[in-house]
């Protein structure tokens, strides 16, 4: 847990003494006795009979991402009313504008994900050494840890009085509830945050960066009309770059288990097909959820937007700090102004330049 590093780290230096930590009755009180374990606290350190933990966690987001993305493309070529009234594009644009087929992205896709196998083997820890530094650990004492941190918090802000009062009825579940649940929560978002950090900056320098862009990025970019399986469709170098290095990063920062980091990147893996899915689904969680979507990240695929929306994949604060920002009204504006007779003179342009130079990587 992360919060054991930090305690470690903080009473190591003696910069914090716990102002109510004198009070042992109040703090014996609130200390758990129980596990008070979550539905999620798996004891069994090999969830499926066929995987250790590390080829669990290195497998999951991959089997997902396959599976997600060949329901979005079973949507694609069934062509259900319900769906296709919700395209963001017409589906004949898909073969006419695109600057690739459907079975070079599956076999990139594929390449891309043999080497994210290798690298995750490299990187992660064995699964014996897994085992005794994440599932055979003392849950208990950790939280008698947290106890103090859980006091002093609260004393600070209900007040003494109310405080101790809150605390000695409900401290005990408090602090397995913070323990349990809201630390890995905020694990999650500052991980959610830590890729979105390191993806809005590498993705706009691959942009900026003619170089970059000519060589690397522009892969992606072949894709005008995305789909599902796209989202994947990078040149290795920007899908070691930006996606495995950006994870191993995030998970490193928000000091992740194992099963968290697990659970990061099959989030990812879905978010990022999402983006790409090419439909715009209210309902839909990760629409419904997050204002970067798949319908923010159409606006980037296009020659008004290239410059335009590079956040990715979950939030779109940095698009909003740094002025990136482009609404679909705005990009709706560009369209109506392209239709009155500059039909895509300007992603053209873009595309004679990458094009050309992908020829020649190629
Ligand atoms: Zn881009
Ligand atoms: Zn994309």
């Amino acid at each position: 847990m992360a919060f054991a590093a930090l305690n470690k780290m903080v009473s190591s230096s003696n910069l914090f003494q716990h102002q109510y930590g004198y009070n042992s009755t109040l703090i014996n009180t609130i200390t758990p006795k129980s596990l008070h374990a979550p539905f999620y606290h798996l004891t069994d350190p090999q969830l499926i009979a066929i995987a250790s933990s590390k080829t669990f966690n290195l497998l999951c987001p991959i089997v997902v991402y396959w599976l997600i993305c060949t329901l979005w493309h079973h949507l694609d070529t069934a062509k259900y009313p319900y769906f296709e009234k919700r395209r963001i594009h017409e589906s004949p644009e898909i073969i006419a504008r695109n600057k690739v087929s459907f079975s070079e992205v599956i076999k990139a896709v594929f390449f891309q994900h043999c080497i994210q196998i290798v690298l995750g083997w490299l990187w992660f820890e064995d699964t014996d050494v897994i085992l005794k530094t994440q599932f055979y650990t003392d849950h208990i004492t950790k939280m008698s840890d947290l106890a103090p941190w859980v006091a002093d918090g609260t004393l600070l802000v209900l007040g003494r009085r109310t405080g101790e009062q809150v605390l000695y009825k409900y401290g005990e579940k408090l602090v397995a509830w913070i323990y349990w649940w809201g630390i890995p929560l905020v694990q999650m978002y500052f991980a959610f945050w830590v890729t979105d950090t390191w993806q809005y900056f590498w993705h706009r320098a691959m942009h900026n960066n003619r170089f970059l862009y000519r060589h690397f990025h522009s892969h992606h970019h072949r894709l005008y009309v995305s789909f599902a399986f796209g989202a994947l469709y990078n040149h290795p170098v920007e899908g070691f770059i930006l996606d495995s290095l950006g994870s191993a990063v995030a998970e490193k920062m928000a000091f992740m288990t194992m099963r968290q980091a697990t659970l990061l990147f099959t989030i990812s893996s879905i978010k990022t097909a999402d983006d790409h899915c090419g439909y715009k689904l209210w309902w839909d969680p990760c629409q419904l959820l997050f204002a970067n979507n798949a319908d923010y990240h159409d606006i980037h695929h296009q020659a008004y937007g290239i410059k335009s929306n590079f956040s990715q994949p979950y939030f779109t604060n940095w698009d909003k700090i740094l002025g990136t920002q482009m609404s679909r009204e705005e990009a709706d504006s560009k369209t109506r102004w392209k239709k009155l007779g500059h039909e895509y003179a300007e992603h053209d342009k873009h595309n004679v330049i990458s094009e050309s130079h992908a020829k020649k990587v190629d």
